[in-house]
């Protein structure tokens, strides 16, 4: 998976010649760890589960980026994502590097109290490498605001003072922000309404699916319909429901919380009868005729094998990397426009980013202000990708790449490189 998301970077050397001691930094991780975490479980058994933790570049900045607990976590899909971090990071313009942590856990059969136990363990076996200076983590998939707050409490309570700036996400009551908990999907949006005003579309004419209902997916999908689109099609890893004049997003999300699965509103009960749904397969909602088909799951779900069979005319990452880098060139041939993750779903770590900056000034912002600050960044980053795009004419990926690196050349030239010091 490293070398794929690697791969990215060879196209964007194909554009911008950097120096070669850039490529070279880029293309290793500066540290990567690997920890054993004992936890207790509730029978009185101890089990030991693997932990990593990334910090990819630090070049612009303390590292940043989430910790996901999930099966299938290993160093490679850490690093992958660890890589991804830092490209999103200055694509953002923020003043951050890039990191990303997992444990390899499947806590969906976890108590409450173990999930308590394991994330707390995990601050114990990485404490000495986090910091609101060094590495600052963040939620990523399975983990959540409570989580965020059990490991900020471990790290004040090993380092005997506060510091709620050494990881972003938390609860309101402990130092969260104000629009974090929708800053991703809210960002998305912002992203795409950028790029629809450049084209001339209007929201009310454009059909939208969302892969993925979980807290990115369903922000998006709330807040699209409630600006004019026409949210057709939403999905769960369990299937999807489809109805061609539009759904009512907060009904959906209200059926799926009560039963904890969008299945719950197949039934043929009373609910059905108001969403006025279909039942499709995942694989259906991929291969939708809409404007925008939006990827909220999960890595690698539009590959070769589908790439083809896609007909929406844009398709928006939410996700970290949803679109394999192969399936991208078939998209690329059939005219389909990815807007990219790492532009797409910035918006999570723009507000992380303006929560760090509230915890260590000790001064909280009302979410107006929250969100037309995330609005700013958003449209300007997004406008300058579009203009890059134009410019090499190239894809939006690599216009994003294009402008990521090429803030992270300047930072790693301004250290000093070769020429620098042998005064050329
Ligand atoms: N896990 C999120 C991401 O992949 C958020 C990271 C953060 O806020 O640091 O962007």
């Amino acid at each position: 998976m490293f070398d794929l998301a690697h791969q990215r970077l060879e196209k964007v050397f194909q554009f911008i010649s950097v120096d070669e001691e850039v490529v070279q930094r880029l293309s290793f991780p500066k540290r990567a760890i690997v920890a054993n975490i004992p936890v207790r479980m509730d029978n009185g058994e101890l089990r030991v589960f693997t932990g990593y933790r990334v910090q990819y570049d630090d070049t612009r900045g303390p590292t940043k980026g989430g910790i996901r607990f999930h099966p299938d976590v290993c160093m490679d899909e850490v690093t992958s994502l660890s890589f991804w971090m830092t490209v999103k990071c200055a694509v953002a313009g923020l003043p951050f590097g890039g990191a990303k942590g997992g444990v390899t856990v499947d806590a969906k059969s976890f108590s409450k109290l173990e999930l308590e136990r394991l994330s707390r363990g995990y601050i114990r076996a990485f404490a000495d490498v986090l910091g609101q200076d060094r590495d600052i983590p963040a939620p990523d998939m399975y983990t959540n605001e409570i989580i965020m707050g059990w490991m900020a409490d471990e790290y004040s309570v090993m380092n005997r003072r506060q510091e709620p700036g050494i990881i972003t996400g938390k609860p309101m009551h402990l130092g969260g922000s104000k629009g974090r908990q929708s800053a991703t999907g809210r960002g998305a949006l912002m992203v795409l309404n950028e790029y629809a005003r450049r084209r001339g579309l209007e929201p009310s004419s454009m059909t939208v699916a969302v892969q993925g209902f979980g807290n990115a997916g369903y922000h998006f999908a709330r807040l699209a319909k409630q600006q004019g689109y026409r949210v057709v099609a939403v999905s769960d890893s369990q299937g999807a429901i489809y109805s061609s004049g539009g759904l009512n997003v907060e009904d959906v999300h209200k059926f799926k919380n009560q039963e904890k699965r969008l299945a719950s509103v197949y039934c043929d009960g009373s609910v059905c009868n108001m969403l006025e749904s279909e039942v499709l397969s995942n694989e259906q909602l991929l291969e939708l005729d809409v404007d925008v088909l939006v990827m909220a799951a999960m890595e690698n779900q539009i590959t070769i094998e589908n790439a083809d069979r896609v007909k929406a005319k844009v398709v928006l990452e939410i996700a970290n990397g949803p679109v394999a880098l192969d399936a991208d060139v078939i998209l690329e041939e059939n005219n389909v426009v990815v807007i990219p993750d790492v532009l797409a779903n910035s918006g999570g770590v723009v507000v992380s980013y303006f929560e760090w900056v509230q915890n260590r000034a000790g001064l909280y912002w009302e979410l107006d202000e929250v969100n037309q600050k995330l609005q700013n960044i958003m449209s300007k980053e997004a406008n300058l990708v579009y203009d890059i795009a134009l410019q090499y004419e190239c894809s939006l990926r690599t216009a994003a790449y294009i402008h990521g690196i090429d803030r992270l050349a300047g930072a790693i030239d301004q250290r000093g490189n070769r020429k620098y010091f042998s005064g050329l």
